[in-house]
C-alpha cells in the first residue's frame, strides 16, 4: 500500500478510535438517507409508500455538512439514491464540501447505470483521495430477485451497473444480499448465478446483511426476521478465506461475531450511535441510527452542534447503553462499534474464533452467555431480543 493511503487509514483509524477518551464534539461518522422514493417494490422495505414531501435541498445538506468538519465516514443512503434529479450534485457537494472525509459509500439497486457510474466518475476526478465504496444489490438469481425486488429487469440491469462500476478506477465495488426468508435457501445458487455474470468477483467482495425491522426508515413494522441455515455464516467465511486487508479484516471480525449473535449470544461491544455516530433522515431529522425510532431534532432549525449537546440527544444516549434501543449489530454500526472497543473486540472475536474451530472438530458448544450478568456493555451481557438485522443498505 503506498504510503499516502496508510497515513490516511491511520488517521481514519484514529478518528473511529476517539471515543476510547471522548464523545468527539459533532459525530465523525453519518448515515445520510436522502430520499425516500423507491423505483423497485421490495417486500421486506415500505419506504417507497411514504409521501415525497420537505426532502433536504443540496444546499440544506451542503449546510448540515459544513458543521460536521470532522467526518471521516459517510454513508449515503435511501430509497434509492439515483432517483434524485440533482444526485450527481449532492455527491459533488459531499465530494467537495467534506474535506475530512475518507470513505464515502452508497448502496444502490444498480437500475440507474448511467447516474451511478456518472456520480463514481465525477467524485473521483474531485476527491482520489477518498476510499469509494458502491455496494450494488442483489438478492439472489434472476428471477428471484426480480421477484424480490418487485420488477422485471432489475437483476440484469444490477449487473450491468455492477460489470460498470467494476471496470471503472478507483472505486471498491460489493454485492450486497440482504438475506429474507426468501432467500435464505439460496445464496449457492446466487453463487453460482453471480460467477456466471461476473467471473472476476471474490467472494470477498458480496457482503451479506439481514433483514431488519424499522418503522422510521424501512417502514417495515412487522416484518418477520429470517431464520437462516445455521452455518450460513460460517459458510460465507469459508467462501471468504484469509483477510487480505483491514477491511477484510473488519469483515472477519464482524461475520465471527455476528454468528454468535445469531445464535442469541450479545454483540459484546458498546453501539456508538451518538457517540461518534449518527442517522439523519431525507426531512433532516437527527435519529440515532437506522434503527432506533426517536427523533431527536430538526436540523433545518438546530445547528448540529446544539443538538448534538442536547438533553434529548444524550438521554437517549444513556438509554443507548442500557439497550433501551432493543440493540442489535448490524454490519453498518458494527464496524464502528467494534473499532470503538478494539481490545475488546479482538479478544472476544479471538475466543469465538477458537470456539468455531473446535465446533469443526467436535459440534456445536454451548452459550456462555446464557447466565450472565446484564451490564449491555459487557461481552458476557445478554442481549436484547431484536430481530437480526442488516446495515441500511438497502437499494
Ligand atoms: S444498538 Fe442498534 S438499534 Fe440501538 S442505537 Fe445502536 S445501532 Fe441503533
Ligand atoms: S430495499 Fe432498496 S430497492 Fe427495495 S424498495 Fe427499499 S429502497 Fe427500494
Amino acid at each position: 500500500m503506498h504510503l499516502v493511503q496508510l497515513a490516511r487509514r491511520a488517521e481514519l483509524a484514529l478518528r473511529l478510535t476517539e471515543t476510547w477518551v471522548r464523545r468527539p464534539p459533532v459525530p465523525t461518522r453519518l448515515v445520510l438517507d436522502v430520499t425516500r422514493r423507491c423505483n423497485l417494490r421490495c417486500a421486506a422495505c415500505r419506504t417507497w409508500e411514504a409521501p415525497v414531501a420537505h426532502e433536504l435541498s443540496v444546499a440544506e445538506i451542503a449546510a448540515i455538512l459544513d458543521q460536521l468538519p470532522r467526518l471521516c465516514w459517510l454513508d449515503v443512503t435511501g430509497g434509492e439514491p439515483f432517483l434524485r434529479p440533482d444526485a450527481g450534485a449532492l455527491f459533488d457537494a459531499i465530494a467537495d464540501r467534506c474535506r475530512a472525509l475518507r470513505v464515502l459509500h452508497f448502496p444502490t439497486n444498480g437500475w440507474f447505470e448511467e447516474r451511478v457510474v456518472a456520480a463514481c466518475a465525477s467524485v473521483r476526478a474531485r476527491r482520489p483521495d477518498l476510499d469509494l465504496i458502491v455496494t450494488v444489490s442483489v438478492d439472489g438469481p434472476e428471477d428471484l430477485h426480480d421477484r424480490m425486488r418487485g420488477r422485471v429487469g432489475a437483476y440484469r440491469r444490477a449487473i450491468a451497473t455492477l460489470r460498470r462500476l467494476r471496470a471503472l478506477p478507483g472505486v471498491q465495488v460489493y454485492v450486497g444480499t440482504t438475506i429474507t426468508a426468501d432467500n435464505q435457501d439460496q445464496l449457492p445458487a446466487l453463487a453460482q448465478a453471480l460467477a456466471r455474470e461476473l467471473p472476476e468477483l471474490h467472494p470477498r467482495e458480496h457482503h451479506l446483511n439481514w433483514l431488519q425491522v424499522s418503522a422510521h426508515f424501512f417502514r417495515n413494522e412487522g416484518a418477520v426476521a429470517p431464520d437462516p441455515p445455521a452455518d450460513l455464516v460460517r459458510q460465507h467465511i469459508t467462501r471468504r478465506g484469509l483477510p487480505r486487508g483491514l477491511v477484510d479484516l473488519m469483515e472477519l471480525v464482524f461475520l465471527i461475531n455476528r454468528d454468535f449473535y445469531g445464535r442469541g449470544e450479545p454483540s459484546g461491544v458498546p453501539c456508538q450511535a451518538l457517540r461518534s455516530a449518527a442517522f439523519i433522515s431525507p426531512e433532516g431529522q437527527l435519529y440515532p441510527c437506522h434503527i432506533y425510532d426517536r427523533p431527536l431534532g430538526d436540523l433545518r432549525r438546530v445547528p448540529f452542534a446544539e443538538l448534538w449537546r442536547s438533553e434529548p440527544v444524550l438521554k437517549a444516549r444513556d438509554d443507548i447503553d442500557r439497550l433501551a434501543c432493543g440493540g442489535c449489530f448490524t454490519p453498518c454500526e458494527a464496524y464502528p462499534a467494534l473499532a470503538g472497543a478494539p481490545l475488546r473486540a479482538l479478544r472476544q472475536t479471538a475466543a469465538r474464533a477458537l470456539r468455531l474451530a473446535r465446533e469443526a472438530l467436535e459440534g456445536p458448544s454451548p452459550s456462555p452467555a446464557a447466565s450472565c450478568p446484564a451490564d449491555p456493555t459487557d461481552a458476557s451481557a445478554p442481549r436484547l431480543s431484536r430481530p437480526p438485522s442488516a446495515a441500511p443498505e438497502l437499494a
